[in-house]
């Protein structure tokens, strides 16, 4: 393929990327969204196949379809549930490639030395992108270790860990002087090893350091650095295109953390520097929840809606565990059919990743229109007759707003005790994600209805 079919190619493939962006920001268009993506990435792939720079087709085909059988496999055996997991390990993979792409130019003997300053500014790319993925693969690592319990959701908190980090980037700085000056280190791939390694300890250490509440703004921002690495990456192979979709991602990325930040009410340096999900006075929580829990059943949570003109559903991680949404899609039906005003109340950290409920809800083809935010539902609770908590904890605990010692506490959560009656479905008396009791379930007007909110929503289908 001519060079300017391959830059014809990538020119469509990065409008395609930007469309696909712009389609993923709304769910009416999600789905064109995704497809603009899937064709964009088709089309990069061609193009970089068929182009003078691959002439390996051999050993590409090796590396390629294990890759691709091993991808396919895997996410189409996850779980909804499991998506941030596997999320954050793909974000390892692109900080691992930058990593190698990095290294293997370094020590390539045959490629020629860039002279004067083209030669500094290859060296800064070389640096930069080993750095970046390096600190991109082991914070994901880490993060992935944390979602899927394989490692506590504690946050580790050093003694002088500012100073560390501070320790460590300013060692990160010198090297990369060293590197490219050859100053007292002589040989620049030892500098950039040692770079490596340190830049692998500060992603583990600044990812350890954040408490269970945060870890979404974590994946988020494990998507920007992911993103910066692809783009390095692009830089040192001189790719255009991966110098363009690595600053999609990563400025992307860095929007949806902000996003989830002002979710949870916490500042992006903050959350970047860890300790959060601790509470933020490092005291212990001024109240423990205690008092008479009201228990309900299904028999009597349904005489409540039916009687209900207005009822919010409040969906959260259980309903995901139980895969109750296309239940509840058809309570919905049947209590909108019968004259019932039913909203969606969605709080940006509900679930396990980012839009998780939007996409459960979507899923089963429940109107957009009825699916609101915080900000636009949280003053229509003391007009509600009845809301349904379908499986969420944190994101309806009001110790968030009334204690200021709570490792939740700041955070902005949806209002559901306002209601006149409120009715939590979940297995036990149990914390969620934060680990922290929630008051909610000892107010006169909530009722608790115990046992898995898939079995729970079949019942009350049944008895509508
Ligand atoms: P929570 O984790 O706070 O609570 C979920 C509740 O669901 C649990 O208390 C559990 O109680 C219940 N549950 C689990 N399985 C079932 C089931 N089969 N049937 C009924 N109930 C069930 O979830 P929320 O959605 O309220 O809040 C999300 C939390 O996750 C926040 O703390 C957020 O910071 C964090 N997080 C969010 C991410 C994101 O990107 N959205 C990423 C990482 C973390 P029980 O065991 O008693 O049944």
């Amino acid at each position: 393929m001519s060079n300017n079919v391959v830059i014809i190619c990538y020119i469509i493939a990065a409008v395609l990327f930007i469309l696909s962006l712009g389609g993923l920001s709304n769910q009416a268009t999600a789905r064109r969204g995704n497809w603009y993506g899937i064709i964009g990435m088709l089309l990069a792939l061609v193009a970089i196949t068929m182009s003078d720079k691959v002439t390996g087709y051999g050993t590409l085909a090796l590396a390629i379809l294990p890759a691709v059988l091993i991808g396919g496999f895997l996410a189409a055996r996850v779980k909804m549930t499991e998506m941030p997991q596997l999320v954050a390990i793909l974000h390892s993979f692109v900080g691992a490639a930058a990593v190698l792409v990095g290294l293997s130019l370094q020590l390539d003997e045959t490629t020629i030395p860039h002279e004067g300053i083209a030669g500094v500014i290859h060296n800064i790319e070389i640096y930069v992108g080993v750095c970046i993925g390096a600190i991109t693969f082991t914070g994901s690592v880490v993060a992935f270790a944390k979602l899927q319990g394989l490692i506590s959701g504690t946050p580790l908190l050093l003694p002088a860990r500012h100073f560390l980090n501070l320790i460590a980037l300013a060692a990160t700085v010198w090297l990369g002087m060293e590197f490219i000056s050859h100053g007292i280190i002589a040989n620049p791939t030892t500098a950039l090893l040692i770079a490596m390694v340190i830049t692998g300890i500060l992603g583990v250490h600044l990812v350890m350091a954040i408490g269970g509440a945060d870890m979404p703004v974590v994946v988020s921002m494990l998507n920007s650095y992911s993103g910066w690495a692809a783009a390095a990456a692009g830089f040192m192979l001189g790719n255009n295109l991966l110098i363009i979709v690595g600053a999609l991602v990563g400025s992307s990325g860095l929007i949806l953390s902000l996003f989830m930040c002002k979710g949870m009410n916490r500042s992006l340096v903050s959350v970047i520097l860890g300790g959060f999900g601790t509470g933020d006075s490092g005291g212990e929580p001024l109240h423990t929840p205690d008092g008479e829990v009201t228990s309900i059943e299904s028999n009597a949570t349904t005489t409540l809606l039916k009687n209900a003109k207005s009822v919010i559903i409040v969906p959260g991680y259980g309903m995901a565990v139980a895969q109750a949404q296309h239940t509840v899609a058809k309570i919905t039906k049947k209590l909108r059919d019968n004259g019932t005003k039913v909203l969606f109340a969605i709080h940006p950290v509900a679930g396990r990743l980012p839009g998780h409920m939007n996409v459960l809800l979507a899923e089963a083809n429940i109107p957009y229109d009825i699916v609101l935010e915080l900000d636009e539902i949280n003053h229509t609770f003391s007009d509600t007759d009845v809301v349904m908590v379908i499986g969420a904890n944190d994101i309806v605990n009001p110790s968030a707003l009334d204690d200021p010692n709570s490792p939740i506490a700041g955070m902005p959560v949806l209002e559901v005790w306002n209601a006149k009656d409120v009715i939590v479905m979940k297995r036990s008396m149990g914390t969620g994600y934060a680990g922290v009791g929630n008051p909610l379930f000892f107010n006169e007007n909530t009722s608790m209805l115990f046992g898995d909110a898939g079995e729970n929503v079949d019942a009350i289908l049944a008895a509508l």
